[in-house]
């Protein structure tokens, strides 16, 4: 495993990490988590990712029964959890969901029971909060990470403007600003990452925790040939992903990109997963998998990502045609 510094801090994360969305408690049970999880830290992963939107809850849970079942030495690993958009969804009460200082505070001991620790190594606000002002986001985080609660915080999803506002907030009050950004990436996504973002890396120093390297499973290849019924897309009330991501132009893509990996001698998944991780303001690219299978071929990621050459990288954007300009 290579472990990237978080950022400017002094955390390291290991460049693979292991995420929860969808899966934990949708997916799969307290066995198949227990195995993938265990699978993970096996080989080097030190950073589990959740939110407490996933399965209303259910998924850190789920998280929080495995982490007590395995007894890890808790310094040797780092969890997450994210607050913003609640429990409950549409059914959400007022203060059950945004950035107030009550959600965030409830929202964070919530998760500390839920996961089963005394502290989140991250903690994220999910989106920005427009009813929310950043100074009572920066003064909240802030608390938390006096108590003891959090140690570090960050934003996920958050624009140019608004995380400039907290840093500069932040410095005002002698507070401590975000340090991670938790955005999409992927071949399909690169805009923010490579384009909008550079300001911020530059400037503030701020790392990232990439998520849905795979553009759920798209970039796997496997939605080439139609939605297999164990899959995300299958699942009900996921066609609003079905419809965002199964499109011919995306798909013709995905299968002239088969042709790099099969050069390479490796499967897309891990040629996708180490195309990623080559681009060097990723500090960790959090990996979803419902089964032993893809998490091992998405670890591979590590042994592919040296071998991408500006020629490969190259042919890469030619097929794609997703570089930002
Ligand atoms: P991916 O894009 O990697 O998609 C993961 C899914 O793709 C798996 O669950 C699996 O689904 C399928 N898959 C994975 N590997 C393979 C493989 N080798 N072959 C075939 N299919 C494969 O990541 P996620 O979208 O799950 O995102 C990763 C993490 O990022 C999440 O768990 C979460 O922690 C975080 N996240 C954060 C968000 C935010 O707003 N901050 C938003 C979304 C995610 P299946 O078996 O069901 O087909």
């Amino acid at each position: 495993m290579e472990y990237r510094r978080l950022g400017k801090t002094g955390l390291q994360l290991s460049v693979l990490s292991y995420g929860s969305w969808v899966t934990f408690s949708k997916q799969v049970d307290d066995s198949a988590s227990d195995i993938l999880m265990g699978l993970a830290y096996d080989n080097g992963i030190n950073f589990f990712d959740n939110a407490e939107a996933y399965e209303g809850g259910r998924s850190e849970e789920m998280m929080g029964r495995v982490l007590r079942q395995k007894n890890w030495d808790r310094t040797s690993y780092c969890i997450s959890s994210k607050a913003f958009f609640g429990l409950h969804g549409k059914n959400n009460k007022p203060n059950q969901h945004g950035l107030s200082r009550k959600h965030l505070t409830e929202a964070c001991h919530a998760a500390l029971k839920r996961l089963q620790v005394d502290y989140l190594d991250l903690f994220y606000c999910h989106r920005a909060d427009p009813d929310t002002t950043i100074e009572e986001v920066v003064r909240t985080m802030n608390i938390l990470i006096q108590q003891g609660k959090i140690l570090y915080w960050g934003t996920s999803e958050w624009s140019v403007a608004e995380i400039i506002e907290a840093h500069s907030v932040a410095k005002e009050l002698g507070f401590i600003a975000p340090v991670m950004e938790q955005p999409q990436y992927n071949l399909f996504e690169r805009y923010k990452m490579e384009k909008e973002y550079l300001p911020i890396f530059k400037d503030t120093g701020m790392g990232t925790t990439i998520w849905s390297p795979l553009a759920s499973g798209l970039l796997s290849g496997k939605y080439n040939n139609g939605i297999p019924a164990d899959s995300r897309l299958a699942i009900e009330n996921y066609n609003w992903l079905k419809d965002r991501l199964i499109q011919e132009d995306k798909l013709n893509k995905v299968r002239k990109l088969e042709k790099v990996a099969n050069e390479l001698s490796t499967t897309l998944a891990t040629l996708s997963i180490a195309w990623c991780i080559h681009n060097p303001s990723v500090t960790t690219a959090i990996l979803g998998a419902t089964k032993e299978k893809q998490l091992n071929e998405n670890l591979k990621a590590l042994e592919i990502y040296p071998k991408l050459t500006p020629e490969i990288m190259k042919q890469i954007d030619d097929i794609m045609g997703t570089k930002p300009v």
